[in-house]
């Protein structure tokens, strides 16, 4: 995808001295980027900040993300766009300290932005996510009242769990 080429950064030139700054912006559907999933609904949207230090070069800023799921307590479809922080450090492998992994490595004198972006991306996807704090879901709980489902009418229809009772004849 030519469009992904964004990502990558000539980390010689943006070194060349610091200050130097690089913008990255740019909307693309998240398969371009190797991140197939149905919850990603519409494009992401890529917009950092590539700064350059001494010897390492920080990348800063946000990735937009469209997404839908089911609430996990109720299953109610839920939307909502994730605004994801970015900020990483790129240096070559021989300046990185050996127990930083904060870090990524400046590889062939390129700076690729799309595994941290994947990254990202894969982190914040939404698997845990509930319509409300209060959100009673549709599982009974032991000790819960049963549920009075309703139609749109509002009468409100007995739940089928309790129709047993009514073959139950108690003899005085
Ligand atoms: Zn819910």
């Amino acid at each position: 995808m030519a469009r992904i080429q964004a990502l990558r950064l000539n980390a010689r030139e943006l070194l060349r001295e610091p200050g130097l700054q690089k913008h990255v912006e740019l909307t693309t559907p998240a398969t371009d980027l190797g991140v197939d999933d149905d919850r990603i609904v519409d494009d992401v949207t890529i917009d950092l900040m590539a700064t350059s230090g001494v010897d390492s070069v920080v990348v800063h800023g946000t990735l937009t993300m469209p997404w839908e799921a089911p609430c996990r307590r109720c299953l109610t479809d839920l939307a909502g766009t994730a605004t994801i922080e970015v900020d990483e450090v790129y240096q070559y492998a021989g300046d990185i300290l050996s127990d930083d992994d904060q870090t990524f490595p400046i590889e062939n004198d390129q700076i690729d932005l799309l595994s941290a972006v994947r990254e990202h991306l894969m982190l914040e996807l939404p698997d845990d996510v509930l319509c409300g704090d209060d959100c009673a879901g549709i599982r009974l709980e032991p000790g819960d009242a049963p549920d009075v489902v309703t139609r749109d009418d509002d009468t409100p229809v007995r739940d089928e769990r309790w129709a047993a009772l009514d073959d139950l004849r108690l003899d005085d």
